[in-house]
């Protein structure tokens, strides 16, 4: 259930307008707040200095920016690596990482604080689920992250590209995710492309078939982590309710009602789900398939008996993928000195 919370963040252009009219403002008053928060990326009314002082006055206390309260920004690879820890209201931790590379930025956001899939590798899914986050607090990650980026004074000058791969199941919180996704992409703010948004989905059904609909084309990258259902539901319990053969299934229409590729996600944990036979029998699951494998070297979660897959088997592995022309790449680990890396948010200090 989403919480009614009336920041500017949570409002489109019009939601604006409708504002706007009922506080007896000019109509133009909606676009210059709306370009404020998505094009000039201001932090707070305060800054909206083409407006008259009372109505930033009245934004303040009435419609202030945002609900997240930013506790604490890290840094690591050589400041290339920004972590921030929101806290909700409620005290709930929220995190979003961004990656700053040569030439292009990336923020990953999240969708709930905390997650209830319960995968056992990750650090996010020891912490349990507390609560769905709204488009606005989604949207207010992103804009955190452009912000940054623009500070940050490196080759890039511009957030470019957002994933939402950070704490939570995306699909779970469907309608709020797919609002903050419109929200971004609206030209007339924020403006980003369809095709720089990447969502990823432990493999929610459901959640496939619905964003084969829409109208508005972004990445979908799918959570596999194995190649049969008793592995995967070992490491994945929501296996259990979306096996691996309605997910393929669901992900074949996908791919029929788009024609876009479709990313798998394997993260590799020695002696487990690593080894040539696993494999060779992913590349029998998805052979024909318009699909990219992203293995992702396991980034380390304290409290588990798990262990990373060693360079070499992670590179074997790779091969037999190639050998029987499966795209594959290997995720390149960015945020493990700052605990900022896949599978490691859980609002912690390290
Ligand atoms: N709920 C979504 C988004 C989660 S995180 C999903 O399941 O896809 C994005 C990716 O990081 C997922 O593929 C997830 O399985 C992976 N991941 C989780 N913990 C990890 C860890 N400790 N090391 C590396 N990848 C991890």
């Amino acid at each position: 259930m989403s919480q009614a919370i009336h920041t500017l963040c949570d409002m489109s252009v019009d939601d604006l307008a409708a504002l706007m009219k009922d506080w007896g403002q000019p109509a133009y008053r909606a676009k210059q707040i709306y370009e404020h928060v998505y094009v000039n990326l201001a932090d707070s009314p305060d800054a909206m200095s083409n407006l008259p002082l009372a109505l930033r006055g009245r934004l303040s206390q009435e419609r202030p920016l945002g609900s997240l309260e930013l506790a604490r920004v890290q840094t690591g690879d050589k400041g290339k690596t920004h972590k921030a820890l929101f806290r909700l209201p409620d005290d709930a931790p929220v995190e979003s990482v961004l990656m700053i590379y040569e030439d292009r930025a990336t923020v990953c956001v999240s969708t709930q604080s905390g997650c209830a899939m319960k995968c056992s590798f990750c650090a996010t899914g020891q912490l349990g689920f507390t609560r769905n986050l709204t488009a606005g607090q989604m949207v207010e990650q992103v804009l955190w992250a452009a912000r940054e980026v623009r500070n940050a004074g490196s080759e890039v000058k511009a957030l470019s590209n957002v994933v939402f791969m950070g704490m939570g199941e995306p699909f779970n919180n469907y309608d709020n995710w797919w609002a903050a996704v419109q929200r971004l992409h609206d030209p007339v703010g924020f403006d980003m492309g369809a095709r720089n948004f990447t969502v990823s989905t432990v493999g929610v059904v459901t959640g496939i078939r619905r964003l084969a609909q829409e109208k508005m084309e972004v990445n979908l990258a799918v959570s596999l982590h194995a190649a049969n259902d008793d592995l995967r539901t070992r490491l994945v319990p929501a296996n259990k309710k979306y096996p691996i053969p309605a997910i393929l299934e669901a992900v074949r229409d996908y791919i029929q009602a788009t024609r876009r590729r479709v990313s798998f996600e394997y993260v590799l944990l020695q002696g487990v789900n690593d080894g040539p036979q696993e494999a060779r029998a992913l590349t029998e699951l998805l052979r024909g398939l318009l699909c990219h494998v992203n293995l992702i070297p396991w980034n380390p979660v304290p409290g588990t008996p798990l262990g990373p897959s060693e360079r070499r088997r992670v590179l074997d592995f790779q091969k037999i993928l190639h050998e029987h022309h499966v795209p594959c790449t290997v995720r390149v680990q960015r945020g493990v000195d700052i605990a900022a890396a896949c599978g490691q948010l859980a609002g912690a200090h390290p």
